[in-house]
């Protein structure tokens, strides 16, 4: 049985057609036109309009950076999309002629991990995704969970530090602004302007402008064993492991699955998570651990779990 899934990011939209063992077998691309809904729904349709040409198809999943509704048919809001309270599925529906569910694309990734991935064989998965921000997706005896209104695995605005940095929601101290890639940014611009000498190999690499240093840098310089940027994703590991221990107090994971952009860092980042997790979590001594584990999925990961979350 064959679905498309759709990812809809906020520069390009992707699309596959993905059979029963989650291997993408066509895929095509469109450029997303942000700040017109009509005109990516016109995008997406089109899109599958060309994949089901050849391939006959029992429906379209789609994955959307935003707060999809419970019934996985709306988009009540959206930080980088012209979307409000908007209609996505009956409006795909009725262009495509086919079935359509929606879904948050940290949930479709991690779905996709859960079934075809880094958590294959798991039954309750955590998954977090580490990249400019921070994504969450829940997995509980084999369900996604979505919560009442689906807003569930949002574990980005969890408080970490009571009365901590501003973060962009509104609110201060959340988990986000302790452990994703604008944490690791602020950290080090902190530190260089404060002239901590461990931190000139990444200022040299910067070219000297403080400005200049983003995670893929600091991951980089880590990965070639540069003390200082090795320390910075280190302490973003703690703090991961730091929050990956409180939602295990509550949901007691069989496995953690890291994605994202800064999970490039590897062990760098996961070795100081394990160690704080562990240090962190409750009864550590009568219990598993749950693994930390790195996604597999890659980029095919939105596509992949859309398109299966349909069938
Ligand atoms: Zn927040």
């Amino acid at each position: 049985m064959l679905s498309i899934g759709v990812d809809i990011g906020g520069t390009k939209i992707a699309a596959g057609v993905v059979d029963d063992e989650g291997e993408i077998i066509a895929s095509t691309t469109r450029s997303t036109p942000a700040t017109d809904p009509a005109l990516i729904e016109a995008a997406v349709a089109d899109a599958v309009v060309e994949l089901r040409a050849d391939h006959e198809v029992v429906g379209v999943g789609v994955g959307a950076a935003g707060f999809v509704g419970a019934d996985r048919r709306t988009v009540n809001f959206a930080a980088n999309l012209a979307w409000r309270q908007h209609p996505l599925a009956d409006e795909l529906e009725r262009l495509t002629g086919l079935p359509v569910v929606v879904e948050n694309d940290a949930n479709a990734a991690g779905w996709a991990e859960y079934r075809f991935g880094a958590a294959t064989g798991a039954v309750h998965m955590l998954m977090v995704t580490v990249g400019t921000g921070l994504g969450g997706a829940i997995v509980m005896d084999g369900h996604l969970v979505r919560g009442g209104a689906g807003f569930a695995g949002e574990i980005a605005h969890m408080t970490a530090v009571p009365d901590g940095q501003w973060c962009g929601c509104g609110r201060r101290g959340c988990l986000e602004q302790y452990t994703a890639g604008t944490a690791l940014v602020r950290t080090a611009a902190h530190r260089a302007a404060a002239g901590d000498p461990l931190l000139d190999p990444l200022m040299a690499a910067a070219g000297g402008v403080r400005e200049e240093i983003d995670g893929p840098l600091i991951t980089r310089l880590a990965q070639q064993g540069d003390p200082g940027s090795v320390e910075l994703i280190g302490g973003l590991g703690s703090w991961l492991g730091l929050g990956m221990a409180s939602i295990s107090t509550l949901l007691d994971p069989d496995v953690i699955v890291v994605g994202g952009g800064v999970a490039a860092a590897g062990d760098l980042l996961l070795d100081p998570a394990r160690e704080a997790y562990a240090a962190n979590l409750t009864a550590r001594r009568h219990r598993p651990i749950a693994p930390f584990v790195l996604a597999s999925m890659g980029n095919r990961a939105g596509i992949v779990g859309a398109a299966d979350l349909a069938r």
